[in-house]
């Protein structure tokens, strides 16, 4: 899943990682990973009080983010890479508006949270804290988090999230973009119900 997240260019080099919600704490990639290299050996295991349950490497710098993360009981994963697009983002907006119906698989609308240091107690706060009511969030001048009940739903989340930003990037540099009112994200969500769409949060 590593190797994959590179192969798409959202993570490069070292710049990024993923964990999964085990047992005893979560599977967290190591710091310094190269995803599209990443080995088994890569991940360890942390639990809850921050020590090492399996593994030789250092967990990821931002584990207290992940940690955050994980104070929803329905997510199962986390995946924080710096991609573009999302950062792009950030730059010039303090949010990701609703561009496209789809986003309401992420929660709607997205907060850009404001530039903490890498690593710091306060990104891992305003990350937790904007994670609490959406599958994602940007991260200003740094990237994004996004969250799923598994890895693979979290990963797709994050492919989601960039396409999205990508989509409100082109509209940006055309004009003033519209966004999906409060009433047509109400309908997306009661059709996605009526018919078993896959829905975490609703707008
Ligand atoms: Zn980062």
């Amino acid at each position: 899943m590593c190797r994959a997240l590179a192969a798409d260019g959202l993570v490069k080099g070292t710049a990024g990682n993923v964990s999964v919600r085990v047992d005893d704490g979560i599977a967290i990639t190591a710091t310094g990973v190269v995803f599209a290299e990443a080995v088994a050996d890569d991940v360890v295991i942390v639990g809850e009080d921050r020590h090492l349950v399996l593994g030789h490497l250092a967990p990821s710098s931002e584990l207290d983010l992940h940690f955050a993360a994980y104070a929803d009981d329905a997510v199962g994963a986390v995946v924080h890479t710096h991609a573009p697009a999302a950062i792009a983002v950030s730059l010039v907006s303090d949010r990701l508006p609703c561009v496209h119906y789809q986003q309401l698989t992420l929660g709607g609308e997205i907060e850009v949270v404001p530039f903490s240091v890498f690593g710091s107690p306060e990104l891992a706060e305003t990350t937790g804290d904007a994670l609490s009511s959406a599958n994602a969030v940007i991260l200003a001048h740094h990237g994004a988090v996004t969250t799923g009940r598994d890895l693979a739903d979290a990963v797709a989340h994050t492919a989601l999230l960039e396409w999205a930003c990508d989509i409100y990037l082109r509209a940006r540099a055309a004009g003033d973009p519209a966004e999906l009112s409060p009433e047509q994200q109400a309908d997306v969500v009661a059709a996605a119900v009526a018919t078993g769409y896959g829905q975490k949060h609703e707008a």
